[in-house]
């Protein structure tokens, strides 16, 4: 049954990396990232009608350390985004970031001057989820399409630390680590 009847006698050549990406990709652990809102369907998500389970990704950690993949869900305050990306710091590389929902990829309505614009001012975002507030299915669909970045072996995480206005062009309300 399964491969070996698939193969034969056959064999298998392939590069190290695509099979390390391969098992990367199906074994990624999300960091729950829960602000407000949003982070009720991303709890959805990990319930049994929607099941992340089948794409590997049941195993939420709450210790940035175990962590692949941060889940950004909800509103980001600049007083929050500093935690945000000091948690982001701890992750281990590779690693990879979703922004869930209007809020967390735009500000969404919140065009006050207390709340971020977008968490790519101050993470380097890998896959954004539209909605608001996203589906669980539009999270998985988020999750599949990182898989194939991770497939690829690409990450964003591995850019400048930085990226966005961390030096105080906006005085008081700037984003730094
Ligand atoms: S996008 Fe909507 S559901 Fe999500 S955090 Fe913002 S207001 Fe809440």
């Amino acid at each position: 049954m399964g491969l070996e009847s698939w193969m034969g006698d056959g064999y298998i050549a392939t590069k190290i990396e695509d099979v390390l990406n391969w098992c990367r990709k199906n074994s990624l652990y999300p960091s729950p990232m829960g602000i407000s809102c949003c982070a009720i369907e991303m709890m959805a998500a990990a319930g049994p009608r929607f099941d992340i389970a089948r794409f590997g990704s049941e195993v939420m950690r709450f210790t940035p350390r175990q962590c692949d993949v941060m889940i950004v869900a909800g509103t980001t305050t600049f007083k929050m985004a500093k935690v945000v990306r000091k948690i982001y710091d701890q992750m281990p590389e590779p690693k990879w970031v979703i922004a869930m929902g209007a809020c967390t990829s735009s500000g969404g309505m919140y065009r006050t001057y207390s709340v971020v614009q977008g968490i790519d001012q101050f993470l380097p975002v890998d896959v954004y989820v539209a909605g608001c507030p996203p589906r669980p299915d539009n999270l998985l669909h988020a999750l599949m399409l990182l898989q194939e970045k991770v497939q690829r072996g690409e990450s964003k995480g591995m850019a400048p630390a930085f990226i966005g206005d961390f030096h105080g062009s906006r005085g008081s309300n700037s984003v730094s680590k």
